[in-house]
This record gives C-alpha cells, structure tokens and sequence, in this order.
C-alpha cells in the first residue's frame, strides 16, 4: 500500500511505515454506524483492524452499548418499526370509506410490537457482529480508552484491563442523550427507555422540538395516547425550512396532539395520579410519561481525550479536519461524536472516506453538500439541498419558489383533511435547484430520487423535461409549472420561529 508521511496543509494521505511496530495498523472505539463502516473498510484493504464495544442493552449507558450503535439499538431501527406500528391506526380511519367495515374493537397489543422490535434488534446486534467477524476484524468487548496515541486500553466487563498497539485510532463513540436541568428531571426519559417501555403510555408529555420529539409525539398519539408536545420556538423543526415546519405542525394538531410552543417545562414530581408537569406558563398537567428529547452530547468525555491532546469543542464534540482527522495526526474520529451532520448515512459516508484516504491509497473528503433526511412523523416530512430561507440567506441572484399543495388522491376517497406539499427553491439566473422539500406520505421514497437529481446538478428545466409516473403524488415534483413566488436576496430570511 502506499504511504507518505502527513505534513501540515498536506492531503492526509496514510502515515507511512513509521518505524513503530503495532499489535494493530487501526483500533476502533465503537462499534455503531461509523465504526463498523470504517473498520471493515479499513479490513477490507488489508488493515489489521481491531474494535472495541460495550456489551449490548437497549437502553445505554456509559457501560452498555452494542454492536450496530445508536441507529440500530436504540435509534432508526426501532423507532421505524414504531412508527409502523402506529400508522395503522389513520389506516384503519381511512380504510371505511374504502368498503372495509371494521366491526367491534380493534385492540392494540404493544408487548408485542416491543417483543418484535427487540427480537429484531437482537437479531441486527448479531448480524454486525457476524459481519465483522468475516470481515477479519478482531472484536473486544469493553469500554475503550486513549492511553497514548498509539495505546487503547479496553475494560472489560469484568474490569480486568488490556492495552492494545496500534498505528492508527478511530473514534466512533457516538453520543447520547442528555437530560434538562429542572427540578423532577430524574422522572424523565430519554428516547433510549421510550423505545423499550414496559406500558404503552395513556398519556405522554414530550418536551423538545427536535425530529426526535416530533415522531415519538407521532408515534405515540397513533399507538392511542393523549400526547403534549412542548418546544421553545414558535413552530418545531428548527432548521428546516418555515413553510414546510408550519406543514408538520398542523399536521400534527390535525391528527390529534395539543401543541404547546413557546412553551417549557419547569419541574415534575411525582403524584399518585402520575407525573404532575409544571410549565412556565404556570400550566400543570399529569403525565405517565414524560419524555426529553432536548438533545444529545457527544461520548467523548471517558476517552482520556485531553491527556493525549485531543481537541474538544465547547460540548465535547471532537475537533476534526475535512478528512476527519483529529489535532493528534494518527488519531481520527467520525460520527455524532464529532457533531456534524448526525445522521446514520453521514457516519458511514465519514468512516468509509476515512478507510479509503488512511488504508486505501485515496485521498477522499466526505461530501456534505445535498444530503437528505427526513423526519418520520406521520405523515412524514423530507428534504434535500437547501430550505428557502438558508438559499435565501446565501443567494446572489433571485430565488423561484414553486410549492404545490394538494389532496393526495388517497384521501379524496377517505376524506381526511390532511394536504400534501412539496417545493422546490431554484436559482433563477442558473435554473439550478437548489432546495426541494416534500410532506406528506412516502416522503422519504420520494426524496432520495429527488437527492440523486440534486446531487447531479439538475435544474428546474429537467425536472419539467422529466415524465412522470401517474398516477402518484412524486409526479408532482416533475409538474410544477405555476411559480408561486419571486424572493430577492435583498428581503431579510424569515428564520428561527
Ligand atoms: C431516537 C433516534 C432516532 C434516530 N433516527 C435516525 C434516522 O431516522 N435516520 C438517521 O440517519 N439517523 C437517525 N438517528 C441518528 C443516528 O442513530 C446516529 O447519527 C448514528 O447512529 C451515529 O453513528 P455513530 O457511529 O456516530 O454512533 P453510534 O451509532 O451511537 O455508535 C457509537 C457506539 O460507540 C459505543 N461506545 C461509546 N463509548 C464507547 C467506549 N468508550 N468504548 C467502546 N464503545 C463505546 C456505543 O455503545 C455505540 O455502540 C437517530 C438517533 C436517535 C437517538
């Protein structure tokens, strides 16, 4: 293979041959998305290549983990599999009109949706473990620590300790969420514990406006429950684009939970009745469960990081370069734990550019321009590229804003009142889309087509030029011809509702 010494400024092409000789050419702390990725990349071109993780629990700590991380533990995995569970339920209400008549009650067993789920989860712990091990990587299992920058020390579950060699270290540690500081916090839950609940709860408080926050309050209004959803802005989904955020939220009223924003929670104590919840409007309410979704810091705090001379930021998300390289030259990190993009897909596209540029002779950034995601509330929301207030906010030339709001044909028959949207945000001297959002169902389906179109530079002129399939609501992407408005970069972006 072959290798060069890093100088500063330089491509972090692989540290050549350095002299040293290692128990490892690569050691890896974690084993959730971006670990596993890197280190059967890193295997996959030659690298000896060891991996150390926690033992599994659904829920983690700074002791329990498991092999699969964050996304298929106590993340993407399990949290899809609820919001299946609970979009039967606008099935069932939409399937009348449709002929079906449903007789009696329909009764909802969630012991076993959490069996299924955490039987799936199981089953995905053992699948990357199976696919590390054939991929010749070495699995350890413990809590992995920097001893120096070429030593990692593992404790065991039994406390016993082993110290490892190696040229090169990966953190891949991830993060976890945390827990506001207010009086009561101790009866809170984070999203680790409400994806494994003993009870379905009747009536749940969820404090936050994240995405996270939004698909539980979705996930449990469709399992039954009576759902408060709290957040500080004027509208959830900081971040995303105003119209499409003002969308979801009345979305989410239509199907039933009470929004509270501009709201926060000040203290919760316990009741024989549940958790009484206190507001700082003066509100009290009583909850069975009251889940935080505030946020996540990043695992870096255990990791003896500043004695090796790691740079941390202000909340303990680890300081790369462009190719993930940490301020020691031989020690890199990927993933949430380096808080940038903190998606599942971004963890593996960091470790798998990281693999390449150390082990395989290629020098390759990860590209953050136009990734997707989406939020699976119901109905779900989706977008890439650029929202109308960031194009807004970079624009030089004047934006073309095209939305298209309909009924999806679906409920034409059933008779919900639930509109679809989509938009697209195109430059309007280079007819380059630069944004495009939809909400409403299969959102996600749709939109990775549109992140390949994006990705490749269409303009708006493709996307007219491009047939649809009919009849679909994803035709509507490729029919949009009416401009719904002209914005200058001169008119202020209206952002952070
Ligand atoms: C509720 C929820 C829903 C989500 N939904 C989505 C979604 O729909 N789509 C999406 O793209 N992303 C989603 N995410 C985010 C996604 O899960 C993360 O971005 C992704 O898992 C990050 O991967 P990672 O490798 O950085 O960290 P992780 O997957 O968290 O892996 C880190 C691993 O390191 C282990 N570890 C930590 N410290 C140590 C140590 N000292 N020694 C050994 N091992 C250690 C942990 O146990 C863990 O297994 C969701 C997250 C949550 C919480």
């Amino acid at each position: 293979m072959a290798r060069k010494v890093l100088k500063d400024g330089e491509a972090p092409v692989a540290a050549a041959d350095d002299g040293g000789s290692y128990d490892y050419d690569l050691f890896v702390i974690g084993a959730g998305s971006g670990g596993v990725r890197g280190s059967r990349t890193a295997a996959g071109f030659g690298a000896k290549v060891a991996i150390c993780e926690l033992p599994f629990h659904p829920i983690s700590s700074e002791w329990l983990g498991g092999h699969g991380g964050t996304c298929v533990i106590r993340g993407c995995v399990p949290k899809k599999i609820l919001v299946y569970g609970a979009s039967f339920r606008g099935e069932f209400d939409d399937a009348s009109n449709f002929g079906w008549e449903i007789n009696g009650d329909i009764n909802y067993n969630w012991k076993k949706l959490l069996e299924n789920k955490t039987q799936e989860i199981v089953r995905l712990n053992g699948v990357y473990k199976r696919i590390l091990g054939n991929s010749g990587v070495t699995m350890i299992e413990g809590a992995g620590s920097i001893v120096d920058a070429h030593t990692v020390e593992v404790t065991q579950p039994d406390g016993s300790k082993q110290r490892h060699t190696t040229k090169h270290i990966l953190i891949a540690t991830g993060s976890r969420a945390t827990l506001v500081n207010i009086p009561g916090k101790e009866l809170a839950i984070t999203s680790d514990e409400a994806l494994s609940l003993e009870e379905l709860p009747k009536r749940a408080v969820i404090l936050g406006g994240g995405y996270i926050a939004v698909e539980f309050a979705s996930i449990w209004k469709g399992l039954g429950a009576q759902v408060d959803l709290f957040y500080r802005k004027e509208l959830p989904l900081r971040g995303f684009d105003d119209e499409m955020r003002t969308v979801v939220a009345s979305n989410l009223e239509g199907r039933g939970i009470r929004l509270h924003p501009g709201t926060n929670l000040t203290e919760l104590s316990k009741t024989a009745d549940g958790i009484k919840v206190v507001t700082d409007k003066g509100d009290e309410l009583i909850a069975d469960v009251v889940l935080f979704a505030t946020g996540r810091a990043p695992n870096s705090n255990r990791l003896n990081l500043e004695a090796v001379g790691v740079e941390v930021d202000q909340i303990g998300a680890i300081k790369v370069d462009e190719y993930s390289r940490t301020s020691v030259p031989n020690i890199w990190a990927v993933g949430d734990v380096t808080n940038r993009i903190n998606l599942t897909p971004v963890a593996l596209m960091e470790a798998t550019c990281f693999a390449k540029t150390v082990f395989g002779g290629q020098t390759v950034k990860p590209d953050y321009k136009d990734v997707p995601c989406a939020v699976f509330c119901i109905p779900p929301l989706s977008v890439v590229g650029l929202s109308e207030q960031e194009a807004l906010a970079e624009a030089k030339n004047d934006l073309l804003v095209y939305t298209s709001s309909f009924n999806p044909m679906k409920n034409s028959i059933s008779k919900r009142q639930e509109k679809s949207i989509m938009k697209l945000v195109v430059d309007a001297e280079t007819d380059k889309v630069l944004g495009a959002a939809m909400c409403g169902p299969d959102a996600a389906e749709i939109m990775q087509g549109i992140a390949v179109a994006l990705k490749a530079g269409a303009t708006k002129a493709t996307f007219d030029s491009t047939v649809g399939i009919h009849p679909s609501a994803a035709e509507e992407f490729v029919t949009m011809r009416t401009l719904t408005r002209r914005v200058s970069p001169a008119s202020k972006p209206k952002t952070n509702l």
